[in-house]
């Protein structure tokens, strides 16, 4: 059930949704916005969400980046989308490699469970943004809605089949978040 007492998140998944995936990244110099995300984001914020990112980086736990090297990235992710006016509510990493049988890598649900108790949010009236199929496992594991931003074909086929809404842009997706949040019975098209 919706509950207007808590706030309603976007979850944002940060490489190739947000930012160009640089596979393992690991210098601040290769970090780069995709074009129109930050007019995206900001007609998210100014709908009342709240932006949290929700981003998988086994890079740290395979070995492959330092945690410096993250923490570099991570820096400069911020400062670009400050820059470009989006202030970020929550951003939440998950450092594991995928043995390590942690709770937080997507598609398992842990980064989610962590921003709703530091945030107050209402994960049934929120969304999260992803370019896998993973990312939005990891939605509809919390009852939100999960919906993929990507062109790769392989991916909107396993996006489809997982019963996520699948567009090709991240503005598309804002105005499917719209239309979304403003119908009187939203949850009812919630369930898987
Ligand atoms: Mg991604
Ligand atoms: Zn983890």
């Amino acid at each position: 059930m919706p509950d207007p007492r808590r706030r309603a998140a976007i979850f944002l998944d940060r490489d190739g949704t947000l930012i160009r995936d640089a596979n393992y990244p690991s210098d601040p110099a290769g970090v780069a916005a995709i074009p129109g995300v930050a007019e995206a984001l900001h007609q998210l914020q100014a709908m009342g969400f709240a932006l949290v990112v929700v981003s998988n980086q086994s890079g740290v736990g395979r070995g492959f980046i330092t945690e410096a090297q993250a923490a570099a990235v991570d820096a400069q992710f911020r400062e670009v989308f400050s820059h470009a006016g989006i202030a970020f509510d929550g951003v939440y990493y998950c450092p594991h490699s995928p043995d390590a049988g942690c709770d937080c890598r997507k598609p398992l649900p842990g980064l989610l469970l962590r921003a709703q108790e530091d945030l107050d949010l209402s994960l049934a009236d929120s969304f999260l943004i992803g370019d896998k199929v993973e990312d939005g496992q990891a939605a509809q594991a919390v009852g939100a809605v999960g919906m993929l931003v990507t062109a790769d074909p392989e991916r909107v086929r396993a996006g489809l089949a997982s019963g996520l809404v699948v567009f090709e842009k991240l503005l598309q997706a804002v105005l499917a978040v719209r239309g979304i949040a403003k119908a009187p019975r939203a949850t009812a098209i919630r369930e898987p």
